[in-house]
């Protein structure tokens, strides 16, 4: 039986009620693991708020902003994680970014900046958590990040965020050969496209949405809650034999050929 309880799961990226990481922190709550959410903060508070009055629900017994750019915050949440919980089960890593200029049009105009920023936040992120949550999983953990189809194949206009998500695939890869002998197992979900703030930067979402919709086996593309029950899934033991896989949710789309 699927069962989290016990289990503490900390969970990056939500930013409002369309986010994925909203749909994975519901069902970890759900299937019973204590949350801990973190955010990221902006200058006048109102992500603090907004998200605080979200996920007060799941009642989280930890709330830190943490902006990944940030080594102070980075070390801070981890430092808040240790003296609350005393020990990490699950790492949930669910943001990206790039800048809109940088999804849309020739790849090949990419910055250099936007480049460095988008792999900084997306991808070197992943590595930095895991070192942070390494010594807290002493009873073993999972770590589950979440990747797209552009990261393996060319998809308009993704642009920049697929050489982001290759790296991300990858770096899944070493965490799970370096952590597997602290029975620390890391994994990412490789979701079909769901119109979030994040996804709403990408040029022709909406097309990419109604294409899969009429290619996927499933005839649909899936939603935040398919996302988050497979996350909770590899988070519980039932997924204890498997690390460093990519585990594709989105209604098969991704078999197909034409
Ligand atoms: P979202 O906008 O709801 O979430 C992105 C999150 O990244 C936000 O919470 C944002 O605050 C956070 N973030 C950005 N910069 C940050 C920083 N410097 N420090 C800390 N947090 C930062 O959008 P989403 O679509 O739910 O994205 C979540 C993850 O899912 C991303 O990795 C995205 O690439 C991936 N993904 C999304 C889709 C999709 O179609 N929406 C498909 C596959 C994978």
């Amino acid at each position: 039986m699927l069962n989290l309880a016990g289990k503490k799961a900390l969970v990056t990226g939500i930013a409002n009620n369309r986010s994925i990481a909203w749909g994975i922190a519901q069902q970890l709550h759900a299937a019973g693991a204590e949350i801990g959410i973190t955010y990221l903060p902006d200058d006048k508070g109102k992500a603090e708020r907004k998200i605080a009055e979200l996920t007060e629900p799941l009642s989280p017994s930890l709330f830190v902003p943490c902006n990944v750019q940030n080594d102070e915050q980075l070390e801070a949440t981890f430092q808040t994680v240790q003296d609350k919980w005393g020990s990490l089960d699950i790492l949930i890593h669910c943001l990206a970014f790039a800048g809109k200029e940088e999804l849309t049009g020739d790849f090949s105009k990419t910055s250099r900046a936007g480049f460095s920023q988008a792999l900084e936040i997306s991808t070197y992120s992943l590595s930095q958590m895991a070192s942070f949550a390494k010594p807290l999983m002493t009873n073993g953990g999972s770590i589950v990040t979440l990747t797209y189809l552009g990261g393996v194949r060319v998809v308009p206009n993704y642009n920049v965020m697929g050489i982001a998500k290759a790296g991300l695939e990858m770096t899944v890869r070493y965490l799970a050969a370096e952590l597997g002998k602290e029975n620390i197992r890391v994994n990412a979900i490789s979701a079909g496209p769901i119109r979030t703030l994040a996804s709403s930067a990408i040029g022709g979402i909406l097309d990419m949405i109604h294409h899969v919709e009429e290619v996927a086996p499933l005839g649909r593309t899936v939603t935040q809650t398919e996302v988050g029950n497979a996350t909770a899934f590899l988070c519980s033991d039932l997924a204890s034999g498997i690390t460093g896989q990519v585990l594709y949710v989105d209604a098969g789309y991704a078999i197909m050929g034409m």
